[in-house]
């Protein structure tokens, strides 16, 4: 049993707009799965799924075997956390404190423990000595930090991101990209993240999901979708840019072995080529 899937999952808004057609997707427990796509793809719509915000127009989204009912629900919010794309569509108690421990204390828990995940989720994300203050006075980095730290209260099972890194400086994106990391290596947390980033996306994810117009037109680890690349290109994506600055030394008759997607993967491949 997934602990995510859907099936046949076609969702159209109200003015006829087909954002999902057919989408078939699954998640398996304590796996980063990344949803790549283009403006407008359908990323925010497949989402809003995960945790029964929208209801599909048809086929199934099932959770933990189940499919999304009233009566589920609740269990629904608790084993699927989403930390929308903006913080001020999350964020809105008066102080942090209060913000983070909404969450918990809607799960019905004890008044030390919402106070213990308040205090572990933000320590989790970097904003430690922070629970005084004013949301909306942080900075945009900080206030991501603080929806995610909402969510992480919850300690749900999965944990969905919209676009987490969008508008943020390169510290904050840097943040983002170890927390999720983290969360998974630590807590096995099963962690879905929706983004356009091609650069970023292969330094967290074991698995991409392309969506192009609504549809799900490839899949596999990054590499095997980065060398597909009409795929890429058929969604308006490109390689990320260290891909492409060896793929125009291969043209010049550099001998690769992999095309590197990282950082990390372009310095052990000059090394290579360097001491060879
Ligand atoms: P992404 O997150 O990949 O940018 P979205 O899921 O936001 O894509 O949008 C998918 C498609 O659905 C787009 O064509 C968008 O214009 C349309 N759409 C999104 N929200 C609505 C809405 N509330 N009403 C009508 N169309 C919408």
């Amino acid at each position: 049993m997934h602990i995510l899937e859907a099936r046949n999952l076609t969702y159209v808004y109200h003015n006829g707009t087909r954002a999902l057609d057919d989408v078939d997707f699954i998640v398996k427990r304590s796996e980063i799965v990344a949803i790549l796509g283009a403006n407008g793809a359908g990323k925010t719509t497949l989402l809003k799924h995960f945790n029964g915000i929208l209801k599909p127009t048809s086929g199934t989204v099932l959770v933990k075997g189940e499919s999304i009912t009233k009566k589920n629900i609740l269990d629904v919010r608790k084993t699927v956390g989403l930390v929308f794309q903006d913080p001020d569509d999350q964020i809105f108690a008066p102080t942090v404190r209060q913000d983070v421990a909404f969450g918990p204390m809607n799960l019905g828990l004890s008044k030390d423990v919402v106070e213990h995940r308040v205090k572990e989720s933000l320590e989790l994300v970097g904003m430690a000595g922070y629970e005084d203050k004013v949301p909306h006075h942080l900075s945009s980095g900080q206030k991501k930090r603080v929806a995610i730290a909402g969510i992480l209260a919850m300690e749900p099972q999965v944990m969905v991101l919209d676009e987490p890194t969008a508008n943020l400086d390169p510290n904050g994106i840097a943040m983002v990209v170890q927390l999720i990391r983290r969360l998974n290596d630590d807590f096995g947390m099963t962690i879905i993240v929706a983004t356009q980033d091609v650069d970023e996306v292969p330094l967290f994810a074991d698995r991409i999901v392309i969506l192009s117009k609504g549809r799900m037109i490839t899949q596999g680890t990054p590499r095997e979708v980065f060398s597909q690349r009409d795929a890429i290109e058929k969604a308006g994506l490109r390689l990320p840019l260290i891909a492409q600055l060896f793929e125009s030394l291969k043209e010049e008759g550099v001998s690769l072995n992999t095309t590197p997607l990282t950082l990390g993967e372009a310095k052990q491949e000059l090394l290579r080529i360097l001491r060879a």
